[in-house]
């Protein structure tokens, strides 16, 4: 909500308040962090982690079939056990973004006030992970989604690694499923359009490839663009959210990016619990106001 502090410029921003206006969100829309897991007992989190209700906890016990032991916050695919935790910070900045419980008189509000975060680990301490462990990351989400549950979006704010046609499968498959696949454009300054990023630059109708922007509208210096693989522009510097053990920080990137749109398609999701993911898409993409910053540099050349 830019009103020129910090020397912004005024209203150059997503418009949250006047969304909440129609709806804060709810938590019967499920948003996957593929990332480096989420604090799940930080004070502005908890309330929004999601709970498998298919999964009794604690009993050594596979209750719901799904290949994962007492998986009942998601599952560290990193490690391979049901502690999703972030012992880096990454995923859960990211996770406050989209859904830090609001008018909690605490800390932040995500773009959701209410929301289901499940966190799906594949990154590690250390920030880097395996195309193995989020294509597993993926798959986990897809199936849960098959099963009834209702991930609207992933957000996938990491990138790197050549192409992989086992990783494109898992997002076409993702895609199949209904679900959104929203994902950071990178940090090269590049262009997207003649150096591939992936994930962002998979050939897949439900990714959103996300670049960042600073509060005086200019595109990031740092982000990746690209007239026609880059989607859209959201707020990606110096953006303040949640961190382990009970704090918050800045932190700027795509990354950061990325979750304001994620947590967007939960509201969208909420507002409109019929519509499909190539809806919400849809909706995104439209309602982007162009930006002079952006023109020729994402197809939409707008800000979220
Ligand atoms: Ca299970
Ligand atoms: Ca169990």
């Amino acid at each position: 909500h830019n009103t020129g502090q910090s020397c912004g410029l005024v209203d150059a921003d997503s418009d949250a308040p006047e969304a909440w206006d129609r709806t804060t969100g709810s938590r019967s829309g499920v948003i996957g962090v593929i990332d480096s897991g989420i604090d799940v007992a930080h004070p502005d989190l908890a309330a929004n982690i999601w709970r498998n209700p298919g999964e009794i906890a604690g009993n050594g016990v596979d209750d719901d079939a799904n290949g994962y032991v007492d998986d009942v916050n998601g599952w560290d695919f990193s490690s391979n056990d049901n502690t999703p935790n972030d012992g880096n910070g990454h995923g859960t900045h990211v996770a406050g973004t989209i859904g830090a419980v609001g008018n909690d008189a605490r800390g932040v509000a995500g773009v959701n006030w209410q929301v289901s975060l499940l966190p799906l680990k594949f990154l590690g301490t250390d920030g880097s992970g395996t195309t193995s462990g989020a294509i597993a990351a993926i798959n986990y989400a897809t199936a849960l989604r098959t099963r009834g549950v209702n991930i609207v979006a992933t957000n996938n704010s990491w990138g790197g690694g050549s192409f992989s046609t086992a990783l494109q499968t898992a997002i076409q498959n993702h895609a199949n499923a209904g679900i959104l696949f929203v994902a950071a454009a990178g940090n090269d300054a590049a262009n997207n359009d003649t150096t591939a990023s992936y994930p962002a630059n998979y050939p897949i109708a439900n990714i959103i490839s996300v670049a960042a922007l600073d509060r005086y509208d200019p595109l990031a210096s740092f982000s990746n663009f690209g007239a026609t693989k880059v989607h859209v522009g959201a707020p990606g510097v110096a953006i303040f959210s949640t961190t382990p053990n009970n704090a918050y920080a800045s932190y700027s990137g795509t990354s950061m990016a990325a979750p304001h749109v994620a947590g967007v398609a939960g509201l969208l999701a909420a507002a409109n619990s019929q519509a499909t993911a190539a809806e919400l898409r849809a909706a995104i993409l439209g309602s982007a106001v162009p930006i002079a910053s952006l023109a020729g540099k994402a197809p939409t050349g707008g800000r979220l």
